[in-house]
């Protein structure tokens, strides 16, 4: 077995634990198939052992005391700080301007690990920063449901209380023409045990998945899943795709067609439109979605998310390509937005310089993203 390596911290984090402190259970992504994902991409996926995440929480732990204790600048000064004690000494140093409430266990699928070893790495968290109100992680549908219901009580017990679950869709169809690797049962399973052991629950919905062809599956279909799981939080991402991958590699009869903005919010209606008897908060909390203003309570607040979407549908074609343009391009976050004179004026003027019409938006809209997805821009 290979000597502990220091510090780590893998690459993504969902949005929402922007204020956590990273730490790495886990390299990269135990199932690594998904034909949409390229995150862990010829990564290669190793078990941490837990005396290594041990060594990092206690790392951690020694520098936030420093930096409590005032003694911050003399570590900083010292220069005698290898490369991975400094990563933990900033990981320290950010988490501690942020309050120190949250942990977030990386990278992929944290639940893959022993029950036990999880239950141990809590523990230590939980000993060493008992003042921290919220420790999450990804997870993999298949993982959650092999693990039995008693421990996974002890392991919400031990601290674990959000996990984020990347359901991306309920259709079986769908499911094996992208590799997923899981069904709709399982997906079910998995949620309910969840929320069974009290474990705080995000599904992540990937809208465009099943593109022009599987739309409505991927919205029936999936909202009746969530309908079974009834999830503490509904999250969706917007699928952005580079033309070169093979989406529907699953699938010999089927190829992918990307759907446009409009096809897409008439996806998340149906979707919304299906959904019944749950409680879950609905969130679109992602830049690259285009309305973002999704975001609410049910069932409270079912009528209202569907009457955004609708007005999005039904607004004169022109408007909505301003709309489009305004997002993609940065000038606009909320459709509200395009009231602002300025902003709307800016949007026109890149219209006009672009050659962009309400024919040719779906296309160039479209293009521009594949070639920011190219240079690595944010889109
Ligand atoms: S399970 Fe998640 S991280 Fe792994 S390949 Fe699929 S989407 Fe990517």
């Amino acid at each position: 077995m290979q000597s502990y390596q220091g510090f780590e911290q893998g690459p993504i984090r969902p949005p929402s634990e922007a204020s956590s402190l990273l730490l790495r259970v886990t390299r990269n992504c135990p199932w690594n198939r998904c034909t949409f994902c390229s995150v862990y991409k010829k990564q290669k996926f190793s078990l941490r052992p837990v005396a290594d995440v041990i060594a990092d929480i206690d790392t951690v732990h020694r520098f936030t005391t420093k930096l409590q204790e005032g003694f911050g600048s003399r570590v900083e000064s010292a220069g005698n700080l290898s490369p991975a004690e400094w990563s933990a000494f900033a990981a320290a140093r950010n988490w501690l301007a942020d309050g120190m409430r949250s942990i977030f266990l990386q990278d992929a699928d944290s639940l893959v690990i022993r029950p036990e070893n999880l239950i141990a790495i809590l523990r230590h968290i939980k000993m060493r920063f008992p003042q921290v109100e919220r420790i999450t992680s990804y997870a993999r549908s298949e993982s959650v449901a092999r693990i039995s219901d008693s421990q996974l009580a002890e392991i919400a017990a031990s601290g674990l209380n959000r996990i984020h679950i990347g359901m991306e869709t309920a259709s079986d169809r769908i499911l094996q023409m992208i590799s997923k690797g899981v069904s709709k049962e399982i997906h079910i399973t998995a949620g309910l045990k969840a929320k069974t052991a009290g474990i705080e629950l995000s599904e992540y919905v990937l809208t465009g998945i099943g593109g022009r062809e599987f739309s409505r599956d991927h919205a029936i279909e999936t909202a009746d899943a969530l309908n079974c799981i009834n999830p503490d939080f509904i999250r969706f991402r917007t699928l952005h795709l580079m033309d070169s991958v093979n989406l529907f590699a699953g699938s010999e009869l089927s190829s992918y067609q990307w759907t446009s903005d409009v096809v897409q919010a008439e996806e998340i209606q149906l979707l919304l439109k299906g959904l019944d008897g749950i409680t879950s908060r609905v969130r679109s909390d992602h830049s690259y979605n285009l309305l973002q203003e999704i975001d609410g309570n049910l069932p409270d607040d079912k009528p209202r998310l569907i009457a955004i979407l609708q007005h999005f549908i039904d607004r004169p074609q022109r408007e909505r390509t301003i709309f489009q343009v305004g997002k993609r391009t940065g000038h606009f976050v909320l459709m509200c937005d395009m009231e602002i004179p300025l902003r709307r004026e800016q949007v026109e003027e890149i219209c006009r310089q672009s050659g962009i019409t309400d024919e040719t938006v779906d296309e160039q809209l479209h293009d521009l993203i594949q070639e920011r997805m190219r240079s690595g821009m944010p889109y």
